[in-house]
């Protein structure tokens, strides 16, 4: 089983706590930790025969890519990036997922070359402290933001996605 799969198993129960909003080829959900304030996934709904971007049809493929990009806007905008990073690796599951990090100056504070490069030069065990689990009040905070900012790059939900 997938760790993916798993966490869209939970949205569909209704018991994922970091779901923000589903999406015509995906789901956005924030991560569980936040030491990039804002980091947030969006989550292809398919796995099985899908694990790359060239397994897609081109239609499908052109979607996801687009959703990825308005999502990676409104996240952007909610959380004040000075950049965005979009990641898509797949080594710890296959199932497509994007990572998306809002970047600011100084965040890998002096790790990989002299504070610059990607989010994984930074040391494993700070990035996932326990520290930076967002409490519940915060996580509310965050997906209000994020649901604000996809309303306006996506335009009202549909009924049926959780707002909570
Ligand atoms: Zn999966």
């Amino acid at each position: 089983m997938c760790l993916i799969c798993d966490r869209i198993g939970m949205i569909k129960r209704g018991e994922n706590p970091y779901f923000v909003r589903e999406l015509e080829t995906g789901y956005v959900v924030l991560g569980d930790h936040q030491r990039f304030y804002g980091y947030t996934l969006f989550l292809y709904k398919h796995h099985e025969g899908k694990t790359e971007l060239f397994h897609l049809a081109p239609a499908e493929r052109a979607r996801f890519l687009e959703e990825m990009t308005l999502v990676a806007q409104a996240v952007a905008r909610a959380f004040q990036a000075e950049k965005m990073n979009y990641e898509l690796l797949g080594m710890g599951d296959a199932h497509l997922h994007w990572h998306l990090f809002p970047r600011r100056a100084g965040d890998i504070e002096q790790y990989g070359n002299g504070g610059k490069g990607p989010v994984w030069w930074y040391p494993m065990e700070k990035m996932y402290a326990g520290e930076y689990r967002p409490s519940a009040g915060e996580l509310a905070d965050m997906k209000q933001k994020l649901w604000t900012e996809l309303d306006r790059v996506f335009g009202p939900a549909d009924t049926g996605t959780d707002k909570s």
